[in-house]
């Protein structure tokens, strides 16, 4: 708790913010990329002569893989390829927020840069036009590690009113929550949605329907976003699939997918072929779908709180105990789109949509 020495004024801080139109033409553009964690980010900000106004426009960088878990102080630069750019709802302004792919010394992807490959497979895949929507839950910490809101000593009720609710007694953050919101709105991040979740102090927002690739950077960015609020308001963000062990749902990134054929009149045999698919790849999924190769989702996904077993495979027709779920109104339609509950809340959305589109599309596992 030696947090609160470190809090600032933040209505002195809009003082400068509000500098912004004197800028003498420069621009601000804050690189942001994965750290050897595969779970958290890093970003650094340099000053550019001149306003870009699109991704080819960004210089290449390079940091300090030794200090990020990437590299031996030895030979230690790494490089940072510009990948998507986003307008800064921080600074505002022509300001712009850079997700980058980290390279090695000797032009390699990092071990963490899953984003090359899942470029390389979303183009092989183009003519199918996978579509992703992903529901990231995560859970608010005070500093001291504590669900944010709960009472320190105890717990707060048992789960049952929390989950969209509303009312002091029911949400905690909420003004976290709507800052993220319209910081990626602002930003050009493509979010659906939001809900308070089951356990009190947990929330979801939606990011989609994104084709390819782009579900990853838009993902990846939302994240950043909402990490970079939470410290605004000195609240912790933690994408830990099962924050609080017992009674308490974990947090998951439900993953949303169709293809063209799927989403066509009669695609609902296309969905049921794809699932048959999976349901014979389910360790190779389960691998991927969490930075611990499954080592994190077995603590989520116990065949309660509204998850399926690690150990089985299924699916089902609005089944939210189901590995995948198709909606109701799909099964209704005869056409949509499914759901893939198995995803962990820290999961890499690149490694996710790839391996799908490798089994449902491509065939293809040769890595
Ligand atoms: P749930 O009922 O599981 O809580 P949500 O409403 O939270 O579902 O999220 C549904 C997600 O599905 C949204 O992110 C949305 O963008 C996405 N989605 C909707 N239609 C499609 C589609 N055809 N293909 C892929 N994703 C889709
Ligand atoms: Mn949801
Ligand atoms: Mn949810
Ligand atoms: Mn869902």
């Amino acid at each position: 708790m030696a947090d609160y020495s470190a809090r600032t004024d933040k209505s002195v801080l809009d003082r400068y913010m509000e500098l912004s139109p004197g800028m003498q033409g420069k621009c601000q553009v804050m690189y942001v990329w994965l750290d050897g964690s595969g779970e958290d980010m890093r970003c650094k900000t340099k000053t550019l002569d001149f306003v870009p106004k699109s991704i080819t426009e960004i210089p290449e960088w390079n940091y300090d893989g030794s200090s990020t878990y990437q590299a031996e102080g030895s030979n230690s630069d790494m490089y940072l390829r510009p990948a998507a750019m986003f307008d800064d709802p921080f600074r505002r302004g022509d300001n712009k927020l850079v997700l980058c792919e980290v390279y090695k010394y000797d032009q390699r992807p990092a071990e963490t840069n899953h984003r090359k490959s899942c470029n390389e497979i979303m183009d092989r895949a183009k003519d199918s036009e996978p579509w992703f929507g992903i529901e990231q839950e995560y859970t608010l910490l005070a500093q001291d590690g504590h669900p944010f809101g709960w009472p320190k000593m105890g717990y707060p009720g048992p789960q049952g009113p929390y989950y969209c609710g509303v009312g002091a007694n029911k949400v905690y953050g909420r003004d976290i929550v709507e800052a993220h919101y319209r910081a990626c709105l602002y930003a050009g991040v493509k979010i659906a949605g939001t809900n308070a979740e089951v356990m009190p102090a947990q929330w979801e927002f939606q990011v989609g329907p994104c084709l390819g690739i782009s579900m990853g950077d838009h993902l990846w960015m939302a994240r950043f976003i909402l990490q970079r609020v939470a410290e605004d308001f000195g609240v912790v963000v933690t994408f830990d699939p099962k924050p609080m062990e017992g009674d308490w749902n974990g947090a998951g990134c439900h993953t949303n997918y169709s293809t063209n054929a799927m989403r066509d009149d009669g695609g609902i045999q296309h969905i049921k072929a794809a699932i048959d698919k999976l349901s014979k790849k389910h360790w190779d999924h389960i691998r991927m779908y969490d930075p611990k190769e499954g080592g994190d989702n077995a603590r989520r996904l116990t065949g309660k709180h509204e998850t399926s077993s690690i150990h089985d495979f299924s699916s089902g027709i609005a089944n939210r105990g189901a590995s995948i779920r198709i909606p109701r109104q799909c099964g209704e339609d005869g056409k949509g789109y499914m759901e893939d509950r198995r995803p962990s809340s820290n999961c890499d959305p690149y490694r996710v949509t790839e391996a799908i589109v490798r089994t449902t599309v491509l065939d293809d596992w040769n890595m």
